[in-house]
């Protein structure tokens, strides 16, 4: 009888190459001012496109367009500011026919609740003002860092950060501005990459891209006068099925960062 040959013990599993990571993003300054040189030819005069006179309808309608378009948002608004024109009007609101005035913009029972107590909350610790520091502004139900920033930018032309919504997560990740795709990460670069005094308009100059060029579901790269320093235009193709943005929340023109 052969001798048998000894067991051989199996061969050790070859260890999983870890994931790569998913782009590498190390924005050089030039890369950096090609791209907000390039926004700024395209929207020589960014501002916010919501309507607003007070710094208090900025707030109430920031507070409405948490997964909403401007557009409807701003079908809304001269309803609501007829109603109730400031924060003592609205503080005493009964939240249900608040709900009625803003069942359009989508989750209409949690706006009208922050916006009643956003107002309720203006008259008892700001005297019926909008505060004008993001500590402040974070304290009003309803309110995160995005729209801090929106009404802080645009009502006082304070610039304590960059308001991140969908469109600059998108587009930031896109062009290669940041590797991070959490909303508060994604400011933090930005506000190391920019100027203080850009703060307030290179949120306005993505957003406007991401509405009128890089849109979600199909971006226009063939038209795109940043793809000469886009890392992402070469994705076009086939890019409507398989959307490259690391960000879960990319999808339609709808915004869904927090408010
Ligand atoms: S080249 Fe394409 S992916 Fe890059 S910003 Fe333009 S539209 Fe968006």
């Amino acid at each position: 009888m052969p001798a048998r040959s000894p067991r051989r013990s199996p061969p050790a599993r070859k260890p999983k190459p870890k994931a790569k990571p998913r782009r590498a993003v190390k924005p050089t300054p030039a890369h950096v001012r090609a791209v907000f040189d390039g926004l700024a030819k395209l929207y020589p005069a960014p501002t916010c496109e919501l309507d607003y006179r007070t710094p208090f309808e900025l707030l109430c309608a920031t507070i409405l367009s948490a997964q909403c378009t401007d557009a409807r948002v701003n079908l809304t608004t001269p309803e609501l500011f007829r109603r109730w024109p400031d924060a003592r009007a609205l503080a005493h609101a009964d939240v249900r026919d608040v709900e009625e005035v803003v069942r359009s913009t989508g989750f209409f029972r949690n706006k009208a609740k922050n916006l009643v107590g956003m107002a309720r909350a203006l008259v008892e610790h700001h005297g019926g003002e909008v505060p004008r520091t993001m500590e402040e502004m974070l304290e009003l139900p309803g309110v995160a860092r995005k729209t801090g920033n929106v009404v802080l930018g645009n009502a006082y032309g304070i610039a304590s950060g960059i308001a991140v919504d969908t469109h600059v997560m998108r587009l930031t990740q896109l062009l290669g501005l940041t590797a991070h795709d959490e909303p508060i990460k994604i400011e933090q670069d930005l506000m190391q990459l920019l100027p203080r005094e850009e703060w307030i308009a290179s949120s306005h100059l993505l957003i406007l891209h991401g509405r009128r060029v890089c849109d979600a579901r199909k971006p226009a790269c063939d038209r795109c006068t940043l793809a000469p320093v886009c890392p992402s235009a070469d994705l076009r193709a086939g890019y409507g099925d398989a959307p490259p943005s690391r960000s879960s929340s990319s999808g339609s023109s709808r915004k869904k960062t927090s408010s």
